[in-house]
């Protein structure tokens, strides 16, 4: 029996960044918004944001959106408002922010928070509200226009696109042009993956400008504390990593977006769409973290998980429990959640990784499909 793990993460090797390594040992710059780092930034804004805005690197997303929450906040507000349906980083860092997550609901086509329940509670909460934490789940694009007018208005807007980067619609990278802060995971086991990293993108370059400087203990240009920092920076290791990933990240793309397209032919194939299976309705073009479906809404994801196993292969149900669900934020408030526990309890995340063959994708779907026929 072939054995199928559900990830296996595809990191650039050394000899695609010796050549970069080679640089830290002649700068004998090491962190700090080193000479790496800068040209990884400037690099990315020119070939993925068409040098709109600017954008900063951080150690990981997690704290990303630590920056991002903590800098634009409103004073005085008790609630970051986000979907429970969610990777747990996104509650914890509102958490660490001193808010408290105010879980809402999300919709059953893109599987994003519903726009119409958030603005109802937005109105309800007034000035009880100090931000909303929008997920871009699973890395797809989102319609950004509700959240860009609300982070106008007042209302500040964090992306969480901790898996987002390379989903473009339109020809730009998803979050191009967003005035509020757009917090991408450089995470080993996303898209572009480097082990640790992250980046936060804006629109506005004054934002940017503060969450560098928080992310650097909150120093001034005379090394003085004048705001509520941390270490958020990415060392010259980790930088000469990213760059290395950025010369071949088109590739990268191109693998898993053929990656997407086996399954989605092997599942229509194996006719089961029309037995009900569903899947993740998205804008523009997704370079996958993970492939996932909705298994039928008579069968459970765990019991299917449990018979890939038995055939070798391996699965997984993010995000099965929600997070209200989770003992760290279940004493937290929240809108009805009926579509977040459905498709909880129905999410299957497939094997995805850059050097699957089409024979693995359909061994996969063979396997489902033995395991949901009648
Ligand atoms: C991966 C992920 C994060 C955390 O990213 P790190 O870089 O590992 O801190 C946050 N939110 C979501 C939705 C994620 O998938």
């Amino acid at each position: 029996m072939k054995r199928i793990p559900f990830l296996k993460p595809n990191l650039v090797r050394k000899k695609a960044y010796q050549k970069y390594l080679a640089q830290i040992d002649a700068s004998r710059l090491y962190s700090n918004y080193g000479p790496l780092n800068s040209l990884f930034e400037r690099r990315v804004l020119e070939e993925y944001f068409r040098s709109e805005g600017d954008l900063t690197t951080v150690n990981n997303a997690t704290i990303g959106l630590m920056l991002a929450i903590s800098q634009t906040k409103r004073r005085g507000g008790r609630y970051a408002l986000m979907p429970s349906f969610t990777f747990p980083a996104t509650p914890l860092a509102a958490m660490w922010c001193g808010l408290e997550p105010y879980f809402i609901d999300i919709r059953a086509d893109d599987w994003c928070m519903d726009e119409s329940v958030l603005t109802e509670t937005l109105d309800r909460l007034g000035s009880q509200a100090a931000c909303v934490v929008a997920y871009a789940t699973f890395g797809t694009c989102m319609d950004l226009s509700l959240y860009e007018s609300l982070h106008r208005t007042g209302m500040p807007v964090i992306i969480d696109a901790a898996s987002s980067f390379g989903a473009s619609s339109d020809g730009g990278m998803f979050g191009c042009g967003f005035s509020g802060p757009v917090v991408y995971s450089l995470h080993a086991t996303k898209t572009f993956g480097i082990g640790e990293g992250g980046m936060v993108y804006s629109s506005d370059r004054d934002l940017i400008r503060n969450l560098r400087q928080a992310g650097n203990f909150g120093f001034s240009a005379d090394r003085v504390s004048v705001t509520l920092g941390l270490n958020g920076k990415l060392s010259e290791y980790a930088a000469a990593i990213a760059l290395a990933t950025l010369d071949v990240f088109q590739e990268k793309m191109q693998t898993r977006l053929q990656i997407s397209r086996w399954y989605v032919d092997a599942m229509t194939q194996k006719g089961l769409f029309d037995a009900n299976w569903v899947e993740q309705k998205t804008l523009g073009t997704v370079p996958r973290q993970v492939n996932s479906f909705l298994c039928p809404p008579n069968r459970t994801n765990n019991v299917l998980i449990d018979l890939l196993r038995e055939k070798g292969i391996e699965a997984r149900s993010y995000f099965f429990p929600a997070c209200h669900q989770q003992k760290t934020f279940e004493m937290f408030q929240h809108s009805g959640l009926e579509t977040t526990e459905g498709i909880s309890a129905r999410v299957i995340n497939l094997p995805t990784w850059e050097e699957m063959s089409k024979d693995d994708v359909w061994a996969v779907i063979d396997a489902l499909a033995g395991g949901t026929a009648k």
